[in-house]
């Protein structure tokens, strides 16, 4: 059974929906104002990796993951370059999905607007004010936090040191110097929506528990984010639905920064302007190793080194991917589609099993607290063990070690695709010469000139590789020695 690290609790817990077979899992999501930088993805990635794992041991996972379209940063940035917020808002929407796609990030099941929800936001602040919880002041509605016991739990801080610790250029409007906006009444020119105590917009905290509990129910699995979002996000959070007796999230994970240096990532610092920047120089796969070579709750370092280390790493993954997939077609069975998926029978029709040895320790490490740097090397560590019974069926022709040797291989890419890092088994691992001539041959049986495919297809041959074509489009091999 999957553990987490509860920040809350200090220790390991037990995912309580994982046992029913379904996961409620809320992960806040960005403010929509600019370029995605490689914090956001490791964020993505790590909450990525999570469902992966839940969906591929049959858990249903339903994860929420919010848009913040509206706020300080979107309005300025807006006003900076004389165009609307919604346009700013929706053409950062637009660039943060796609950059999710380019990591092969899954999609949220559901990806709510904060603007959409904004009328609940008001019934919610509506009941903190008649229970006491909030009161309304010359610049908006404030969360009255010293009304509540137990703020602070998550911060693991007493209210005087929170007191201590908050920022002294306090609104003159609150009460206490830890109470926070959960209404903020508009400027002129700004955005707004109404409400009972006037126009405004919502503070990010109401934002948040309003969609989860609106999306997820009262009592969800999980709700997660970087750990610069314990204090004071989720907190703020977590007292809104405390003060209205919800039970609101049964487990808080949080994941660490991305560093250079030692630092906490900043644009100046890295080698690398933003994801885009990472993405486009890049195999998108090496950052999701690179994140998956850590704990999720200790930082990381993406430097250009680290990328092209983890790189080459995945060359050994492919390697054996290639080589597994070339026996399988002498022995006539389709095991990978060309995206480097496994056609899931196909392992069958081979007379291989899954290695359960594997496959459990990698189950045993992710269930402890998604110990993914153990997962890796499980991966590789097989991945050589695989090769090394490969090289020795070869030398042999023994028939009992090329099953060993494929069931293992098979097994882990099994479990490094569970976690969506799949092996690239196209036709751009030939040199660009011979994967130059695959193109020219397509284009000419497209236009129907066979004479010349076949050609194209014999000085392919004479290169030392074999093109075949596939319902998903050709593929080369290397002809064997
Ligand atoms: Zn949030």
């Amino acid at each position: 059974m999957l553990k987490l690290h509860d920040s809350r609790l200090g220790t390991l817990r037990e995912v309580k929906g994982a046992s029913s077979g379904r996961v409620t899992l809320y992960v806040c999501g960005p403010t929509v104002y600019d370029v995605p930088h490689l914090g956001h993805g490791r964020s993505a990635l790590v909450y990525d990796l999570l469902r992966r794992y839940l969906q591929w041991i049959g858990i249903e996972v339903v994860h929420v993951s919010n848009i913040t379209d509206i706020d300080d940063k979107i309005i300025n940035r807006a006003h900076e370059q004389g165009i609307s917020w919604e346009e700013l808002a929706r053409t950062y929407e637009e660039v943060w999905w796609k950059a999710l796609e380019s990591l092969e990030v899954l999609r949220p099941t559901l990806a709510p607007r904060a603007t959409d929800y904004v009328k609940k936001m008001v019934e919610l602040i509506d009941k903190l004010i008649e229970t006491d919880h909030a009161y309304v002041a010359r610049t908006g509605v404030w969360f009255d936090s010293e009304s509540l016991d137990g703020y602070g739990e998550l911060a693991h801080q007493s209210l005087g040191s929170l007191r201590a610790g908050a920022r002294v250029d306090m609104d003159d409007s609150k009460r206490s110097p830890i109470d926070f906006a959960l209404w903020k009444f508009a400027k002129p020119g700004e955005p707004s929506w109404p409400s009972p105590w006037g126009e405004g917009r919502p503070g990010w905290h109401t934002e948040c528990v309003v969609m989860s509990l609106e999306l997820l129910g009262d009592g969800f699995d999980i709700h997660s984010g970087g750990m610069d979002l314990q204090f004071p996000h989720h907190e703020n959070e977590r007292a809104q639905a405390v003060a209205l007796g919800y039970e609101f999230s049964k487990l808080w994970m949080h994941h660490a920064f991305i560093e250079v240096g030692g630092e906490k990532m900043a644009k100046s610092l890295g080698n690398f302007t933003s994801l885009d920047d990472l993405i486009s120089t890049s195999d998108p796969r090496a950052f999701r190793l690179l994140v998956m070579r850590s704990h999720y709750r200790s930082p990381i370092e993406v430097t250009k080194v680290e990328i092209s280390d983890a790189t080459d790493a995945l060359g050994r993954l492919d390697f054996l991917a290639r080589r597994v997939n070339e026996v399988a077609l002498d022995l006539g069975v389709d095991l990978l589609g060309a995206d480097g998926t496994m056609n899931s029978s196909a392992y069958q029709d081979l007379g291989v099993t899954l290695d359960p040895i594997i496959i459990d320790e990698f189950k045993v490490a992710m269930d402890n607290d998604l110990d993914t740097p153990k997962a890796t090397s499980i991966i590789f560590e097989n991945i050589r063990a695989a090769n090394t019974l490969l090289d020795t069926s070869e030398d042999t022709h023994d028939q009992s070690t090329l099953k060993s040797g494929l069931s293992k291989a098979i097994s882990t890419l099994e479990i490094a695709s569970s976690l969506g890092l799949y092996p690239k088994i196209d036709n751009s691992i030939a040199p660009p010469n011979v994967d130059h001539l695959v193109k020219e041959r397509e284009r000419a049986r497209s236009d129907r000139d066979f004479d010349r495919a076949d050609k194209m297809r014999q000085e392919i041959l004479e290169l030392g590789w074999v093109v075949e074509d596939r319902a998903s489009g050709p593929i080369v091999r290397k002809v064997r020695d």
